[in-house]
């Protein structure tokens, strides 16, 4: 049982088939293909408007790339102290951008708040040459946390973006889960809600190796074609991205895989939370578990193979501390995570 993350297992069976089958016969290159071009389309209609979408191969090209597309070189790019972007991407947004600076901002269970952005923003004065200027906020649904902002949130930081004249990105590496935790349409939490970019994650969701970077409009997403070759991001048989995306999307394949991976993530959180000495850190509102796990507890769920990330953050919730024998345990269930699993590592955790 590996639930260290939602990258541990493979691609889906509908994925794989769309691949199997976009194996035949000879198509054009480099995203010049029937596939890539329905998947685009897809896009298109998950998002209820025209979209400029691009397919690459990992979140960390897509986040890097787009964020590239929001920024000059002397830019900022705001988002959360933890955010992926900014802890997780061995510098490529800062390599990409060609050295834009990466601003985190504090704030509990994984997200910032409107004026936390607007204090972040008085450390680099519009115009003032020896600030970098403030060009883009990014924001992490799902957040590091595991947690979720509201429509409403995004909307205000969102709105507090456009007011200092910044583009909005959202990282979507679990775009679905996201979705599938608010009960909300993918246009819904993005462009009316202010937001102009999107990194689509597929991966963890379902797809083998496939993202896309996702534009609302034309404008922005000018020379994104000739980013990401430069980049090393335009596939030479593109239809393998293009396949696997569609197989994602079709007959709500990816909001199935959510639901299931959320709805397992639920039942784990409670079974947890019920052991004794067990507690949930942040609470559970997509796929992602995070709680105190007394040393027993840890050690009877090592010692029966089961596998969870140890983890550390440094926006606990207020007054919150890992005691000194305590493990600090991040979960994280898939589609391919089994309702019998759950029950059985409860029963571990329990004793
Ligand atoms: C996994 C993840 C990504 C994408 O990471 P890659 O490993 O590069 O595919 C981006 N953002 C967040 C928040 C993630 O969890």
């Amino acid at each position: 049982m590996n639930l260290a993350s939602d990258n541990v297992v493979g691609a889906s069976r509908p994925v794989l088939e769309a691949l199997l089958a976009a194996n035949q016969g000879a198509e054009g290159a480099y995203g010049a293909d029937a596939h890539t071009a329905k998947a685009e389309a897809m896009l298109s209609d998950v998002f209820e408007r025209e979209c400029v979408s691009s397919l690459v191969a990992t979140g960390t090209g897509a986040n890097a790339l787009a964020l590239a597309a929001l920024t000059p070189p002397w830019g900022a790019v705001f988002c959360h102290a933890e955010a992926h972007v900014l802890d997780d991407e061995c510098g490529a947004p800062e390599m990409f951008t060609a050295g834009a600076k990466i601003v985190g901002i504090p704030g509990a269970a994984g997200k910032f708040t409107p004026a936390g952005l607007e204090a972040a923003l008085e450390r680099f004065p519009k115009g003032v040459a020896k600030a970098v200027q403030p060009a883009c906020v990014s924001i992490s649904q799902v957040t590091e946390a595991g947690t979720l902002y509201t429509l409403e949130e995004i909307g205000l930081i969102a709105d507090t973006a456009k007011r200092h004249g910044l583009k909005v990105h959202l990282d979507g590496a679990r775009f679905a889960n996201a979705l599938a935790g608010l009960g909300c349409t993918a246009a819904e939490m993005t462009w009316k809600a202010g937001v102009d970019v999107v990194s689509f994650g597929a991966t963890k969701n379902g797809g083998l190796a496939c993202e896309a970077v996702v534009f609302f409009d034309k404008a922005t997403a000018e020379n994104f074609t000739f980013r990401r070759k430069r980049g090393g991001h335009t596939v030479s048989k593109g239809r393998l991205l293009g396949a696997q995306m569609v197989g994602y999307l079709q007959d709500d394949h990816w909001m199935h895989n959510a639901r299931h991976a959320n709805a397992v993530a639920s039942t784990l959180s409670e079974g947890l939370a019920a052991v004794a000495g067990v507690r949930r850190v942040w609470p559970t509102q997509a796929n992602e578990v995070f709680v105190s796990l007394p040393a027993a507890v840890a050690a009877r769920l090592k010692d029966a193979g089961v596998r969870f990330a140890p983890w550390s953050s440094g926006s606990m919730p207020e007054g919150f501390a890992i005691a000194a024998d305590d493990v600090f345990a991040r979960f994280v269930t898939s589609f391919a995570t089994r309702e019998d699993d759950i029950a059985k590592l409860v029963a571990i955790a329990r004793g």
